[in-house]
C-alpha cells in the first residue's frame, strides 16, 4: 500500500514513512493510493476485526505478527472487554461507547495504537522524533498518555490557555514524565493549530528537531478509527447490512474514517455530521459553502473548531484526486475565509452526507432528557451526535449508531448543569485533582514556540 498527498506534490510513501511524516511536505495530507476492499467476515470481536481491517493499509511495511501484537496490546488496557460496547438509547438509537480508554475519550482508540507503531518503527530505524501537536482538549491528553515514557519520542502539546476543561488540562499537565511538555498558548485552538502547521512548513526547523505529528491529520489515526465502524456493522446485522452513523465532529477525522469504511465497501447510506455552535461544517454539507467566523466557546470544546483539517481528504476524493486544484482552493479559503464548492465537486456530496448544528441549550436539554428516560449519561460532545442522529435520520429500518466520544466525567460542569448530578471520575483518575501540574505559558508567537520546542529535546 502506498500513500499520496492531497496536494499532489510530495513523494509517494509507504505506510511507515506516512505514519512518521504526519503532514506531507507540500502541506497536504496523506491518503492511500487506492482503497482496499473489505472482506465478508467479522464476528464483532474488536481486536480480530482491527487486525483484519487495518492490515491492507499497513501493507508490507510492518511485520504482520508484530502488528497483530501491537493491536492486541493497544486495546488490552481498555476498561471494557468489548473495547467499544454498544448500548441502546431511549428511542432505539444505538450508542457506541468509544471512551473506555485511559483518558476517557475516543482519541485513545487511535493513539494507543499509533504510539506503539511509532516506537516500533523508530526503534527499528534507530531514530527519534519530536512530536508537536495542537489540542482543543482531548487529543493532547490522549497523545501524552500514549507517548509518555517512550524512549524514541519527546512530545510537546499546545493548548489554548483557559479554553480546555479543568479535567482535560489536568489530564495533560499532571503527567510527570521527562518526555512530556505542555504549552498554554495565549490564543484559540485554531491559533495553536496554525503554529503547528507553521512549524511543519518551516523545513529547516522540521528537519532540525525531526518534527512529527500525532494530530488527527496523521493517517495512522484515521486508519485506526475505521475499525469501529466495521465492528458496529458486524454487531448490528453483519458487514453486508446497511448501517448509518452520526458523529460529533471537530477536525473531521472521526467521520472521515467512516467514509473510508464506506469507500472500502461497507454499506453506509448515511453519515451524519453533528456540530455545536461552531457550525462551519454543517453549512458545508447543507449548501457547499464555508465562511470562517470567530470560534465560540461551547460545552463541547473538542469541537470548537472553524477549519476542519481532515476535510481536505474528502475534498481530494470529490475533486477527482486533483491535488493541485485542492491546493489552490484551500489556499484561497485560507486567505479569503470563504469557500464555495465547484459544481463538479457537489456531485460527490449529493448522497450519503447530512449535517446539523445544535447550540448549548439544546445539548443540555438532551443530556437531561436522556438521563431521565434511559438513565444513560451523555457528555456534551456525544449529545451533539445523538441530537444530529435524531434530526437527520432518514430510514428507520436501518440501524443508526451515534458515536459516544467522551465519558461524561470529562465534562462534569455541563453534565451537572443538565442533570443536577456530578458524574464521578472512574477509579484510575480518582485523585486527578490532587496531582501537581506542570505547564509553560507562551504567546502566540512562532519563533518563541520553536525555541521552546528545541529546548525540550532529550539527547539532541
Ligand atoms: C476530538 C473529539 C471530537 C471531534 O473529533 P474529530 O475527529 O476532530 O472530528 C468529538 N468529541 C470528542 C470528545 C473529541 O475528543
Amino acid at each position: 500500500m502506498r500513500y499520496v498527498s492531497t496536494r499532489g506534490a510530495s513523494p509517494v510513501l509507504d505506510f511507515a514513512d506516512t505514519l512518521l511524516a504526519g503532514l506531507a511536505d507540500d502541506g497536504g495530507l496523506y491518503v492511500p493510493e487506492s482503497w482496499p476492499v473489505l472482506g465478508d467476515g467479522g464476528r464483532g470481536d474488536y481486536v480480530e476485526t482491527a487486525v483484519e481491517v487495518m492490515s491492507p493499509f499497513v501493507g508490507q511495511s510492518v511485520d504482520g505478527g508484530a502488528f497483530a501484537a501491537m493491536v492486541a496490546d493497544a486495546y488490552a488496557g481498555f476498561d471494557h472487554p468489548e473495547v467499544a460496547p454498544i448500548v441502546e438509547l431511549s428511542d432505539g438509537i444505538h450508542l457506541m461507547q468509544l471512551f473506555h480508554g485511559p483518558t476517557l475519550a475516543f482519541k485513545d482508540i487511535a493513539l494507543q495504537l499509533v504510539s506503539r507503531l511509532f516506537e516500533y518503527e523508530l526503534s527499528r530505524r534507530g531514530e527519534r522524533v519530536t512530536i508537536v501537536g495542537a489540542t482543543s482538549g482531548d487529543t493532547g491528553s490522549a497523545a501524552i498518555e500514549a507517548c509518555r515514557d517512550r524512549e524514541t519520542v519527546d512530545i510537546v502539546i499546545l493548548h489554548p490557555a483557559g479554553r480546555v476543561s479543568e479535567v482535560q488540562r489536568r489530564q495533560m499537565t499532571t503527567v510527570a514524565s521527562d518526555n512530556v511538555h505542555n504549552v498554554a498558548i495565549d490564543g484559540t485552538f485554531d491559533d495553536c493549530q496554525d503554529l503547528v502547521k507553521a512549524m511543519f512548513n518551516d523545513v529547516p526547523f522540521r528537519e532540525e528537531v525531526r518534527l512529527s505529528a500525532v494530530n488527527s491529520i496523521n493517517w495512522g489515526r484515521v486508519m485506526a478509527q475505521v475499525v469501529y465502524y466495521v465492528v458496529a456493522a458486524e454487531r448490528l446485522g453483519g458487514r453486508q447490512s446497511p448501517i448509518a452513523f452520526s458523529v460529533p465532529t471537530g477536525n473531521f477525522g472521526n467521520v472521515f474514517a467512516g467514509h473510508v469504511a464506506r469507500l472500502s465497501g461497507l454499506e453506509v447510506p448515511q453519515l451524519v455530521v453533528g456540530s455545536n455552535s461552531n457550525d462551519v461544517l454543517t453549512r458545508f454539507f447543507v449548501d457547499g459553502s464555508m465562511d470562517i467566523a470567530e470560534v465560540v466557546p461551547t460545552t463541547s470544546p473538542s469541537m470548537d473548531i472553524q477549519v476542519s483539517s481532515n476535510l481536505e481528504r474528502l475534498l481530494f476524493e470529490i475533486s477527482g484526486r486533483d491535488g493541485a486544484a485542492v491546493g489552490v482552493q484551500l489556499d484561497d479559503f485560507r486567505s479569503s475565509g470563504r469557500f464555495r464548492l465547484e459544481p463538479g465537486q457537489r456531485v460527490g456530496l449529493a448522497d450519503g452526507w447530512s449535517g446539523a448544528r445544535f447550540h448549548d441549550d439544546e445539548v443540555l436539554t438532551c443530556i437531561g432528557d436522556e438521563a431521565d428516560r434511559s438513565g444513560i449519561i451523555l457528555d456534551p460532545h456525544t449529545a451533539v451526535g445523538v441530537l444530529a442522529a435524531r434530526a437527520c435520520r432518514r430510514d428507520p429500518s436501518i440501524p443508526m449508531v451515534a458515536l459516544a466520544t467522551a465519558h461524561p466525567a470529562k465534562f462534569p460542569d455541563a453534565v451537572e448543569a443538565a442533570t443536577g448530578k456530578r458524574p464521578a471520575l472512574p477509579e484510575r483518575l480518582a485523585d486527578l485533582h490532587e496531582r501537581s501540574e506542570r505547564l509553560t505559558a507562551l504567546p502566540d508567537d512562532l519563533a518563541i514556540v520553536q525555541d521552546f520546542v528545541r529546548s525540550c529535546r532529550r539527547g539532541a
